[in-house]
């Protein structure tokens, strides 16, 4: 199947509220372009440098979500133009990510990353460590990053109940939190959980957003 027919299927398969972030890393720009003329404008990139490039090359109405694990001294370079950082694991990263945001005088999007997964190797907030941050009222003074949801990767299993229960407790918590600390925010409504071999999983506990690459674009070659 073409890229195109792939990003038909998985779009086939989204119910009303939950958008398709199409991962393209590591593939070229043909790919994407070939995704773009299928009506896709939502792309996620895990490198800066690549993403940087892409952005540059490709046409500017792309939405680019920022997926990987973001390094400070890099967040410069994507903080002009990035529609929506997905993995902000610490309080330093979103602070340093407020502070290069009001230098280029944008308010920019993020995604709180909670660690779900049974691996040690998947970043976050553990759901007490997202508390206490939470809880403290420093992260309201950041007046140029707005928390618009959470996000989170179940474990890499065959065990499709496992996979459910994570997506489900990383729920549980996004409707604590908006209960308790973002009650009056309306933007604090994306989910972003989901990927190709899960994203079935994932909508039905409750995703807004799935992360989709190798479903369409194949498989990567690093
Ligand atoms: C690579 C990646 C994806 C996409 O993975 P596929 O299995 O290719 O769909 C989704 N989320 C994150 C955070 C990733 O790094």
């Amino acid at each position: 199947m073409s890229i195109a027919e792939n990003i038909k299927q998985v779009l086939s398969e989204l119910p009303d509220g939950v958008r398709l972030v199409a991962v393209s890393k590591f593939h070229p720009n043909e790919a994407i372009e070939e995704a773009y003329s299928a009506g896709q404008r939502v792309f996620g990139e895990s490198k800066v440098q690549e993403m940087t490039a892409k952005y540059e090359s490709l046409p500017k109405d792309i939405e680019w979500h920022f997926i990987g694990h973001l390094q400070t001294n890099k967040i410069k370079y994507i903080v002009p133009y990035v529609t929506l950082i997905h993995g902000v694991d610490s309080y330093k990263l979103l602070t340093e990510i407020n502070r290069q945001a009001a230098k280029a005088g944008r308010t920019v999007n993020c995604l709180l990353q909670l660690h779900i997964a049974q691996e040690e190797t998947k970043f976050g907030f553990s759901f007490d460590e997202c508390r206490e941050m939470l809880a403290g009222d420093e992260w309201k003074k950041l007046g140029n990053v707005r928390i618009c949801g959470l996000m989170g990767m179940a474990t890499n299993t065959d065990n499709i109940e496992q996979i459910k229960a994570e997506f489900r407790s990383l729920n549980n918590f996004f409707q604590e939190a908006k209960a308790t600390w973002f009650s009056n925010a309306e933007w604090f409504r994306e989910l972003s959980m989901g990927m190709s071999h899960d994203y079935h999983e994932a909508i039905a506990a409750g995703s807004t957003l799935v992360r989709v690459g190798s479903k369409i674009f194949g498989e990567r070659i690093y």
